[in-house]
């Protein structure tokens, strides 16, 4: 590929995020630095720019770019914020995210896809993520409380440990439902008196499963 033909993709790419409602400058441009490329292998890695959800090791899938964008935009995040993600997958989403904040914690039940993700965080230099292996279901306690959670596969409901999490005045970001139809990607406000919840689009995520995964 020529250096005008890359230059071609990612104007498309940024274009289509544009399009579908990503519309904050500085999620545009942390979107345009991390090279989705990096986070997907084989042959689904030449479709890296391509608005759509890809598979990636241990069954599970990238999200779409611009799903990507817009929980980011929903999730409201600010330089001085301390983030959790529950679902590293590829670690794309918490690549983009650590160029937006001061440190991002990212678990995901997968080993393998853990080790996979910090090696592209590595390589890339994004030296703020932190991805464990854990069972986000019960959040990251040791490191609580979060000013933004973002939950990257779906729960029936948000889970309790992750609400209790939260800072007051702390945005949560997740998609609830049952995981074999469309879910509803929701926003979470953590008030002095409880919570606010707020319903922004449908959404396809792959299941919130409790317990570590066998690999
Ligand atoms: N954010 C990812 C996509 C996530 S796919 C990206 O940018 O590529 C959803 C991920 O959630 C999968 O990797 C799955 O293993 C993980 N997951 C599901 N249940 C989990 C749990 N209880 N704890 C941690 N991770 C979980």
């Amino acid at each position: 590929m020529t250096e005008d033909e890359a230059a071609q993709i990612k104007m498309q790419f940024l274009y289509a995020l544009r399009s579908k409602g990503v519309t904050d400058a500085r999620i545009l441009s942390a979107m345009e630095r991390i090279d989705r490329g990096a986070f997907v292998r084989g042959i689904f890695a030449e479709r890296a720019y391509e608005d759509m959800p890809l598979p990636i090791a241990c069954g599970q899938t990238i999200s779409q770019p611009s799903v990507v964008g817009l929980m980011t935009q929903a999730l409201a995040v600010g330089p001085r914020d301390r983030v959790l993600e529950i679902g590293t997958g590829s670690g794309y989403q918490a690549a983009v995210l650590s160029l937006l904040c001061r440190r991002v914690y990212t678990v995901d039940r997968h080993r393998r896809l853990v080790r996979e993700a910090q090696a592209v965080f590595e390589a890339l230099s994004l030296p703020n993520i932190v991805a464990l292996a854990t069972d986000g279901s019960r959040g990251l306690p040791d490191q609580a409380p979060f000013d933004r959670i973002l939950v990257t596969a779906a729960a029936e409901d948000p889970p309790g440990p992750l609400l209790s999490q939260l800072k007051i005045g702390g945005i949560m970001v997740l998609p609830v439902g049952q995981s074999d139809t469309v879910q509803s990607l929701i926003r979470v406000t953590r008030l002095e008196t409880g919570f606010d919840y707020e319903e922004l689009r449908p959404v396809r995520f792959v299941p919130l499963v409790e317990g570590m995964a066998g690999d």
